[in-house]
């Protein structure tokens, strides 16, 4: 079943921007978006469900492309990623960066190229390592000295495997201390400070299978500044010198990561892509100029700023009430769809919809059906003070780091994923049932 909806007013200008662009409000206090009203996706499909606008992620993909037009643009797939996901990554001509075989192997089974795959990871194991070279990945991301030894082995005599190497520049950005990465003092890469990432390159190219291309790095997540991106390139330039000096290397590629952060409530900080672009092109032309280097090819790799804003998940209301001074208004999802609040305290601006909220707003806690006291969506959030059970709440930029960080906590099963374009919605990932988890479950 599908439908097919008149073009509608756009929504009223106090419509927070945190919303896809392709949001209208036909009826009042009924949002559609892609053209689909969100309460007929709720009827249609059940809740909680997540939503997809295409028509934003293929804006969001051509923006960076348009950004960067010299550079490779990687989708980081842990975002999100499915099969539809892919496809309109390579019809965008985005590469994707990945952390697992299941990624990996996911992509190249619909269908992308393989050369245009980078697999990251602080702890590959050999299946994930196999896979990579047994379907032609394009790059493997070094990201500690015993890899390079297995990698090289795993790659054998005749074989030859581009590589790159992720390097701790030793600058704290980002959203929150559990996504900071680009410090000394965290799990990933390898540090300039202290010699590992200079060491780890001599290793390299002591290895004839493995083929160094460039160097890499990602500073965290959710970063609003330009201004660590370029200290990184300050810093990975400096690097790239010494490397000259050191052992005549030339490097044509340098990976900077993604990280651009997005608004996740109306008023939030957001990364200027155009900004980031314009700056980091000069920086680097500048910094190498000064080095005497030849300009790299930039990698950029987004993945919350391609997939974020162009989710909206939505739950319907199955609680309501007073305790200890607050208003909590349960939903039937929580931590196990999104455990974003839960391990960073990231609050969100949920929203009723499907009806016109007639009571005056009051302030309320959003919180999941879990069973546990953390489970909050959204706290101090204005709603109308008639919320009651049966309504529903969106919630929007919800396209990232929600569903591919699901658990099966209390079995609820994981909600199914709607794409919406040009008024039609149609049916991604459908939710998983008791069946799938009885399923899995195969002992007595
Ligand atoms: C997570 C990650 C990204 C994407 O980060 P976003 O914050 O989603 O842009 C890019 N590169 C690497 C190596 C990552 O681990």
């Amino acid at each position: 079943m599908t439908t097919l909806h008149q073009p509608a007013a756009p929504a009223p200008s106090a419509a927070p921007s945190v919303w896809p662009a392709s949001t209208t409000e036909p009826r009042p206090g009924d949002p559609a978006v892609g053209g689909v009203p969100l309460s007929e996706i709720a009827d249609r499909f059940g809740t909680p469900v997540y939503v997809l606008d295409e028509a934003e992620v293929r804006a969001r993909c051509r923006t960076y492309r348009r950004a960067f037009p010299d550079a490779d643009v990687l989708y980081a797939a842990k975002a999100f990623l499915c099969r539809a996901m892919v496809r309109w990554m390579a019809e965008e001509g985005l590469g994707l960066d990945v952390c697992s075989a299941g990624e990996l192997e996911l992509a190249v089974t619909a269908g992308f190229r393989p050369e245009r795959i980078v697999l990251h990871g602080n702890a590959k194991s050999p299946h994930d390592l196999d896979t990579a070279l047994r379907l032609g990945v394009g790059r493997v991301v070094i990201d500690s000295p015993s890899e390079i030894a297995r990698l090289a082995a795993a790659v054998g005599p005749r074989g030859r495997q581009k590589v790159m190497v992720r390097v701790v520049p030793g600058i704290s950005a980002g959203g929150h201390e559990k996504i900071r990465t680009g410090t000394d003092d965290q799990k990933f890469g390898l540090s300039i400070t202290d010699g590992h990432a200079q060491h780890a390159i001599a290793r390299i190219l002591s290895q004839p299978q493995l083929e160094l291309t460039g160097l890499h790095c990602h500073l965290g997540s959710q970063i609003t500044s330009v201004k660590p991106y370029l200290a990184a390139v300050r810093r990975m330039v400096g690097l790239m010198a010494r490397l000259r000096r050191q052992h005549g290397l030339l490097l044509p590629e340098l990976d900077l990561g993604g990280g651009h952060g997005v608004a996740y409530r109306p008023g939030d900080a957001a990364l200027d892509l155009s900004a980031l672009a314009r700056r980091v092109r000069t920086e680097l032309a500048a910094a190498c100029a000064a080095a005497g280097l030849p300009v790299p090819r930039l990698i950029v790799e987004p993945g919350r700023a391609v997939a974020g804003p162009a989710g909206i998940a939505l739950y319907r209301v199955l609680a309501v009430k007073r305790a200890g001074g607050h208003v909590f208004v349960a939903v039937d999802g929580g931590m196990s769809d999104n455990p974003r609040p839960a391990l960073y305290g990231v609050r969100y601006a949920p929203r009723l919809i499907g009806r016109p909220g007639t009571a005056a707003e009051a302030a309320v806690t959003v919180a999941g059906r879990h069973c546990e006291a953390g489970d909050i969506l959204a706290d101090g959030v204005p709603l109308p003070g008639d919320v009651r059970p049966g309504d529903l709440l969106a919630v929007p930029v919800a396209g990232a780091y929600h569903l591919s960080m699901a658990s099966g906590y209390n079995l609820v099963g994981r909600p199914p994923v709607v794409a919406v374009r040009d008024g039609r919605a149609r049916l991604l990932v459908r939710r998983e049932s008791l069946e799938d988890i009885r399923g899995r479950d195969v002992g007595l």
